[in-house]
């Protein structure tokens, strides 16, 4: 993965943790029969929002239909969403019931502390990868090997 990704993808998460908010965004990447090249970071239009219950993270359906077409037109796939939280890194409930990824075998990455961490590799971070439709835990000694990052 290019750097770029790894430093866009940080100072969008703690742009919004700088505000005390989660934030999300999305790697679109071209695929070949090997693997997948990340080649954008999409930060979509989202609703983040503090309340007493907590902190909510939503992106609409006028954006996601924005971002297929662009999908669509350039030819890439959507490899995974990254979002962050407050403190540790897991799968809530409301990010098991509205993923953006859908697609076998995409990911969804859970950054922990509002993305105030060094990303050498993503075991620091909580990764789940779609298969048969459900959010499946990747240990961090696979998800090292599966995403390689600039040192
Ligand atoms: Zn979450």
């Amino acid at each position: 993965m290019p750097r770029e990704v790894v430093l866009k993808t940080l100072d969008a998460l703690q742009e919004g943790g700088e505000a005390g908010l989660e934030a999300l965004v999305l790697w679109l990447a071209h695929f070949d029969g090997q693997g997948a090249e990340v080649t954008d970071v999409w930060q979509p239009k989202q609703d983040s929002t503090r309340t007493k219950d907590g902190l909510h993270l939503r992106v609409g359906g006028a954006e996601l239909a924005r971002l297929n077409e662009d999908l669509y037109r350039t030819g890439r796939g959507l490899l995974a969403q990254v979002h962050s939280h407050p403190g540790l890194a897991y799968h809530s409930e409301l990010d098991d019931a509205k993923p953006i990824v859908t697609e076998q075998g995409t990911f969804s990455i859970v950054v922990p502390f509002f993305g105030f961490i060094s990303l050498h590799d993503l075991t620091a971070c909580a990764v789940f990868r779609i298969e048969d439709g459900l959010f499946v835990p990747v240990p961090p000694s696979e998800s090292a090997r599966l995403f390689v990052l600039p040192g």
